[in-house]
C-alpha cells in the first residue's frame, strides 16, 4: 500500500466521481490541501444537485459551481475547516440552498448527527482531524471520506480540535466497514478504502512508536522530536509537524504512556 496520487486535475470544470456524483476541485492548492478543495455535486432524480463541501472562498470556484450545479437543493458540509466552508455564504446567497451541517458554529438549517441520515447517506460522525467531521456513507458503499481519510496524505491531526486518540478511533470506525469507494477532501478517489485505511492506521501506530522511541532515549522537547522524526523537513511544513506531534504526545498522556514537565516530554 502507499500513497496515492493524481494529475494536476482540470480546474472549473466537472469531473466524474461515481455514478451520480462528480466533483469540481478548487483553485486553492498547497502542502495541506493538495491540488484543491474537492467540491462535490450529487446529481438529483429531479434534476436538482445537492453540493458537499463548498470549498474556498473563491468567485472562481463559486461560479463553476453555480453553473454546473443548475438548481442546488441542498449543501452539505463534512466539517468547518475554511478550505471547505469559506465559499459557504456565497453559495447560500446564491441558492438559498438550506445547509446541513454537524456544527452547530455556523448555524446550519439542520444539524447532523450521528447515525441520522442525509440525502440517502448515514451520518458517521468521525472526530480526529477535526471535533465536528462527519462521513456521509450510502448503502452501496460510496462514502464522503472528506479529510479523514484521503488518499494523497495522512490527515493533519493538530490539537486542540483535532484529537489524536478519537481519530485512531474514528480510523477503526471506517475500517470496520465494508464500504467500496471512498471520495476525499482533497486528492484522488480510494477503490480500496478498507485496504488504505489500514495503511494510515500502521502508518500512525509507526508515528507514535518513533515518538515514543524518542522518549525512551531521554526527555525531548516538540521541536527536537520534530526534528528527529521528519528529516530533510521543509521549514514552512515545520508548524504542522509540530502541531501533528503534540497531537500525538496528548494522547500518549491521556493514556499514562508519556508526560510533560517544563516543555520536555518523557516517558513516566
Ligand atoms: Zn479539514
Amino acid at each position: 500500500m502507499a500513497f496515492i496520487t493524481e494529475p494536476e486535475p482540470v480546474r472549473g470544470v466537472l469531473l466524474p466521481a461515481a455514478d451520480d456524483i462528480s466533483r469540481i476541485v478548487a483553485p486553492n492548492p498547497g502542502p495541506m490541501t493538495c491540488h484543491g478543495t474537492n467540491t462535490y455535486l450529487i446529481a438529483q432524480p429531479d434534476g436538482t444537485s445537492i453540493v458537499l463541501d463548498p470549498g474556498p472562498d473563491d468567485a472562481a470556484h463559486v461560479a463553476a459551481i453555480l453553473d454546473a450545479a443548475g438548481r442546488v437543493s441542498a449543501i452539505l458540509l463534512s466539517h468547518t475547516h475554511i478550505d471547505h466552508v469559506g465559499a459557504l455564504p456565497a453559495l447560500k446567497a446564491a441558492t438559498g440552498a438550506p445547509v446541513h451541517a454537524f456544527s452547530a458554529g455556523i448555524a446550519p438549517d439542520h444539524l447532523l448527527r450521528d447515525g441520522g441520515e442525509v440525502a440517502g447517506f448515514t451520518v458517521l460522525h468521525t472526530p480526529g482531524h477535526a471535533s465536528d467531521h462527519v462521513c456521509l456513507a450510502r448503502a452501496d458503499g460510496v462514502v464522503f471520506s472528506a479529510d479523514h481519510i484521503m488518499g494523497w496524505s495522512t490527515s493533519l491531526v493538530s490539537a486542540p480540535d483535532g484529537d489524536m486518540a478519537a481519530y485512531f478511533a474514528s480510523l477503526e470506525r471506517m475500517l470496520a466497514r465494508n464500504d467500496t469507494l471512498y471520495l476525499p477532501g482533497h486528492g484522488p478517489a480510494i477503490t480500496d478504502p478498507t485496504g488504505h485505511t489500514a495503511f494510515l492506521l500502521a502508518h500512525r501506530r509507526d508515528r507514535e512508536a518513533a515518538v515514543l522511541a524518542v522518549l525512551t532515549e531521554g526527555p525531548a522537547a516538540i521541536d527536537e522530536i520534530v526534528t528527529r522524526l521528519y528529516q530533510g523537513l521543509a521549514d514552512r511544513l515545520r508548524p504542522a509537524a509540530a502541531r501533528s506531534v503534540h497531537a500525538h504526545l496528548m494522547k500518549l498522556e491521556t493514556e499514562g504512556r508519556a508526560g510533560e514537565q517544563g516543555g520536555l516530554w518523557s516517558i513516566p
